[in-house]
């Protein structure tokens, strides 16, 4: 259906209504609006004409000026005047159409009853000013087709029955009225067309106005779409972004932390192989030999930390370490640090550096249950960080015990005179294989896991780390656990330990149960000093076979990973032949899993390598 046929169905072609009463109280509205000033201005003008017209009065019928002259200015010039003060009234538009039909019918009336008044010699003359009332009426005023047509007929049978009244000659009352019918007729039709053209014109501007609106609409769904699409766009840019900065910068990291790494480990294993050779050509003296063989020791005590260090990282990472609650005097834990880091700073060759452990109070002391090796194992790792990175002044660590959002927590420092850290790689320096200095020219050793193990634990045991710097100045770190219980120290039980000489010499006979031949030597050595009978099996099928000849050792050192018959199984066999003999694993594999594998094969107990001479005796005065 095109528009004008959908015109044409929602129009009465009688009332020209719109069938739909939104659409018509719109239009009316509309409408109104449109032709007020135009209304106004034609009850101005129909009112000076009636004013006007006075004058006609007076020339032709002197004998009703009076009168005429009060129907004029005393009764239709106040109406009409009120009715155009009340176009300004804002209930005007509310009864625009009987309002302004009225004023027309109080202008007819005026004409009518100066007809009635002066009779049949007026009427002659003055019914010609209907024409004009109705002229205004159909023409003038643009009043409704409706509204003109029934004020039209209105002012036709007034003049008709007055006409009778006043027995005008029926030649004068039918002419008159053809001419007035005539009028009406032709007016009704202008004003049809009209207000069908207004209407039409109206309809189409509705539509048209219904179509901008829908397109108006399909516009801004569409910009909302295209201003999504571009934010998704630019999200998913965003994101490309940041995986190629990740990406590059992972990159970056796996170049530099493998630069650093070869690093760390090229570095003491070249003094182990270069020294060892010298000590090997057999031209040096005894002293210096000693002397090579400690630079040896350092440099494999210093790989084997790397090498914890990244054993700690992985484990921690892949989930393998779990908190192992235990009870601790605080105290204790404390100067626990406190010894083993002064053997570091001896190690480290910075005795000028004072260490000291700080506001702890031998009354105040107290027990806590949480993991206490966990807390030594992150101020170990920061109280390295501390004598590695200051050159002068003094290392301090203490704790509190501090209160934060109601829950009690312990608060450990360690504070530093040191070079400080930059504040913008504050962020930075907690994460794993990140160093302030990953240059080719840094001054300080190190892989960068330290403080990435330090907040792992902390977070185990519910606390955060953190740090303040100032470059130059010095740092301190500080951590919190919030994983912790406080009991107070029972005084009255004293806690001795134990200490057993690792001098005296021992009666005993060990199997070594080993594939390497170095390791071998290592624990011969070891044992033999302490005046052990020592016999080695390559793997566990020779062991097997020397337990047969041999029935009985006073303890076997079981290597794990071996070739031919494995450490777990050579355990098991050994253990379901002869239950009472003591079996100690040993294995490189420091990794968790390994040590209930090796127990649960019937080892007696676990010892990781390398073996140092002070494990071995503390094992050997345990089971021999
Ligand atoms: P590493 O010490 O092996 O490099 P860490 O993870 O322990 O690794 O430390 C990361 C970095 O944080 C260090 O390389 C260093 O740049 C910085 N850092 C750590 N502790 C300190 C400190 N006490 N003073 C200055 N810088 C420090």
């Amino acid at each position: 259906m095109n528009a004008n046929q959908s015109f044409r169905k929602l129009l009465s072609p009688v009332t020209l209504s719109f069938r739909d009463k939104k659409i018509e109280s719109d239009y009316i509205y509309y409408y109104s609006r449109k032709i007020i000033t135009h209304v106004r201005i034609a009850i101005i003008i129909s009112l000076g004409l009636y004013i006007v017209f006075a004058f006609l009065d007076s020339f032709l019928f002197p004998d009703f000026k009076v009168v005429f002259h009060q129907i004029r200015f005393f009764i239709i010039t106040p109406i009409i005047l009120l009715i155009f003060l009340f176009t300004f009234h804002s209930s005007f538009f509310k009864y625009i159409q009987v309002i302004t039909s009225l004023s027309i019918i109080v202008g007819a009336a005026g004409i009518i009853a100066m007809l009635y008044i002066g009779g049949e010699e007026v009427s002659a003359l003055y019914y010609v000013g209907l024409m004009l009332v109705l002229l205004f009426n159909y023409e003038f005023l643009k009043l409704r087709f409706l509204t003109a047509s029934i004020v039209g007929a209105l002012i036709l049978i007034g003049y008709f029955i007055v006409g009778l009244q006043i027995n005008l000659s029926l030649s004068i009352l039918v002419a008159s009225l053809f001419f007035l019918v005539g009028a009406n007729v032709l007016g009704m039709a202008s004003l049809y067309s009209y207000e069908f053209l207004s209407r039409q014109y109206y309809f189409s501007n509705f539509q048209l106005e219904k179509e901008k609106a829908k397109t108006i609409e399909i516009n801004l769904n569409l910009e909302a779409q295209v201003l999504d699409r571009t934010s998704n766009l630019e999200e998913m840019n965003k994101e490309l972004y940041e995986a190629k900065i990740i990406a590059e910068d992972s990159e970056r990291m796996k170049s530099v932390f493998l630069a650093t790494m070869s690093h760390e480990l090229r570095t003491p294993l070249n003094a182990i192989i270069g020294f060892s050779d010298i000590i090997n050509s057999g031209e040096n003296s005894e002293a210096e030999n000693i002397a090579f063989a400690e630079i040896i020791n350092r440099s494999g005590q210093h790989l084997l930390s790397l090498v914890d260090s990244l054993f700690d990282i992985t484990l921690i990472e892949s989930g393998q370490v779990k908190l192992k609650i235990g009870e601790y005097r605080m105290l204790e834990l404390m100067s626990n640090v406190n010894s083993i880091m002064l053997q570091e700073r001896t190690k480290l060759g910075k005795e000028n550096i004072e260490l000291k452990l700080d506001n702890v109070n031998i009354e105040a002391d107290f027990k806590i249950i949480t993991d206490g090796n966990k807390i030594k194992q992150a101020l170990i790792n920061l109280l390295k960080n501390a004598l590695k990175f200051t050159e002068s002044g003094e290392v301090k660590f203490w704790y509190e015990e501090v209160v934060e959002q109601n829950k009690p927590y312990l608060k450990f420092f360690v504070q530093d005179t040191g070079i400080g850290i930059p504040s913008e790689k504050i962020d930075l320096i907690f994460d794993v294989f990140t160093q302030v200095d990953d240059t080719n020219s840094r001054k300080y050793g190190g892989v960068g896991i330290g403080l990435a193990v330090v907040q792992k634990i902390v977070n185990m045991l519910d606390g955060e780390v953190g740090v303040d710097s100032i470059v130059g100045k010095g740092s301190t770190f500080y951590f919190t656990v919030g994983n912790y219980i406080k009991e107070d120290m029972d005084f009255s039980v004293a806690n001795t330990v134990n200490f057993i000489p690792a001098s005296a010499t021992l009666d005993a006979e060990v199997l070594v149960v080993e594939d390497d031949e170095a390791s071998y030597y290592l624990l011969e050595l070891l044992l033999e000093k302490r005046g052990v009978k020592v016999s080695w099996a390559k793997n566990g099928e020779i062991a097997l076979e020397m337990l047969e000849e041999h029935k009985k050792f006073d303890l076997i050192l079981m290597d794990l990973n071996m070739p031919v018959l494995n450490g777990y199984d050579a355990s098991k066999q050994i253990k379901e032949l002869y239950p009472d003999q003591i079996i100690i694993a040993q294995t490189a594999y420091a990794v968790t899993g390994d040590k209930e594998k090796a127990l649960a094969s019937g080892c007696d107990a676990y010892i990781t390598k390398p073996i140092s001479a002070q494990k071995l005796n503390s094992l050997i005065t345990e089971f021999i």
